[in-house]
């Protein structure tokens, strides 16, 4: 994998990570710093991150249940409550130790306290690292969609450190990877021939960094996903979206990355369909992300179900359901209108892939 030198200057890795903070905290004068966590953070990483920062050992711990279905309105004003039982005022801080959850709930909750506190991001999971904690999407589920309520906020500083990945659970680092395959796809297809060579071993500092890349890469064209170009990050997320919703509730929800692995496969068959990717693409894809991830069944109940779910999403106009499409590996176009009908076809051919689980 090349050397990337083109990161954001908010992002650090590593020993210099920590050197920013120490500069960060010095630089600024702090009325108070909190943590957020979840319950699994505060057991696996907390006790590291104090380890290393000894300044951090006085800052207040804000701890929210694990999981996706946490991502919701009672917790920030949880968070809310804290911040005001401190006293907290505009100096404060907020550090995001976690995945994706915490950092979306927690730079929400900070971008909207007293019209604004500042908050860093310390990524814990392989998907944080690679695409939640940059680019400055935060929100929470609301009335059972996905991200409803949010706003664009960039952290000021994300601290990447590899350590954090050593309590992950395989299923939460094949999470991380499904955003991973995404970025070849849409990106750089070079990227994407090294991804599947390699495939067990996206976790090395070089693939994180060509991901940030990538994902910056066209989050600074369309920061608020205006004009376009970051909607080709969306690439896997209508339907992975809908999937993600629809398990949140059942007694096995499925992780994030396995709702894209889902839809990646879905929208690589719907880009197939309508003449882009060639049948040979969409085979590979489609190969390479089954032999990866568990796929399941859809029925047509369920069918339904998400496609209302999609009639949702933030990316429709007109009450079409719209698309980011694969023109070929490494290329993509977005606000493509899609029917029902193809849509729905594309749920049914995941059961080919079942017989190989
Ligand atoms: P997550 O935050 O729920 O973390 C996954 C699980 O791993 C949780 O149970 C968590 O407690 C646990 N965990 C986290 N770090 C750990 C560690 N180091 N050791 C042990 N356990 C640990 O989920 P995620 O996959 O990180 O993120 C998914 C969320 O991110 C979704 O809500 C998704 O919508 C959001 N997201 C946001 C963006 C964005 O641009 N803002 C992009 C992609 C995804």
């Amino acid at each position: 994998v090349k050397n990337i030198s083109i990161l954001p200057t908010s992002v650090f890795f590593g020993e210099e990570a920590y050197q920013q903070l120490h500069i960060f905290y010095h630089k600024r004068y702090l009325s108070n710093i909190f943590i957020l966590v979840d319950s699994n953070t505060r057991e696996h990483c907390l006790p590291y991150l104090h380890g290393r920062v000894t300044f951090l050992r006085k800052a207040k711990i804000v701890e929210v249940p694990y999981g996706e279905k946490e991502k919701n309105i009672q917790n920030c004003i949880k968070i809310w409550k804290e911040f005001e039982k401190q006293n907290s005022d505009r100096k404060s801080l907020l550090i995001n130790l976690g995945g994706g959850v915490v950092s979306d709930m927690g730079g929400f909750s900070a971008s909207v306290f007293k019209r604004g506190i500042s908050f860093l991001n310390i990524p814990t999971t392989l998907l944080s690292m690679v695409d939640a904690s940059i680019g400055g999407k935060t929100g929470i589920d609301f009335n059972g969609i996905k991200n409803e309520i949010g706003l664009f906020k960039e952290a000021e500083l994300v601290l990447i450190d590899l350590n954090y990945l050593k309590t992950l659970g395989k299923r939460e680092l094949k999470s991380g990877m499904a955003e991973i395959f995404k970025y070849g796809l849409v990106a750089d297809s070079s990227f994407w021939k090294e991804i599947n060579i390699l495939s067990n071993n996206l976790i090395g500092r070089s693939f994180i960094e060509r991901s940030i890349f990538l994902k910056t890469r066209m989050v600074r064209i369309d920061p608020k996903e205006k004009f376009g170009s970051r909607k080709i990050l969306n690439f896997g997320h209508t339907i992975g979206h809908a999937i993600e919703t629809f398990f949140i509730d059942r007694h096995s929800p499925i992780s994030h990355g396995e709702a894209i692995a889902f839809g990646i496969i879905c929208e690589s068959w719907i880009s197939w369909k309508i003449n882009c990717l060639t049948e040979k693409q969409y085979d590979e894809i489609s190969k390479n992300i089954s032999n990866t991830y568990p796929i399941k069944e859809i029925d047509q109940k369920t069918t339904e179900t998400l496609l209302s779910f999609m009639r949702n999403d933030k990316k429709n106009e007109v009450g079409k359901i719209c698309f980011s499409l694969l023109r070929t590996i490494g290329d993509c176009y977005y606000d493509k209108k899609v029917g029902d009908v193809i849509i729905q076809e594309s749920l049914e051919q995941l059961k080919k892939f079942i017989k190989n689980n």
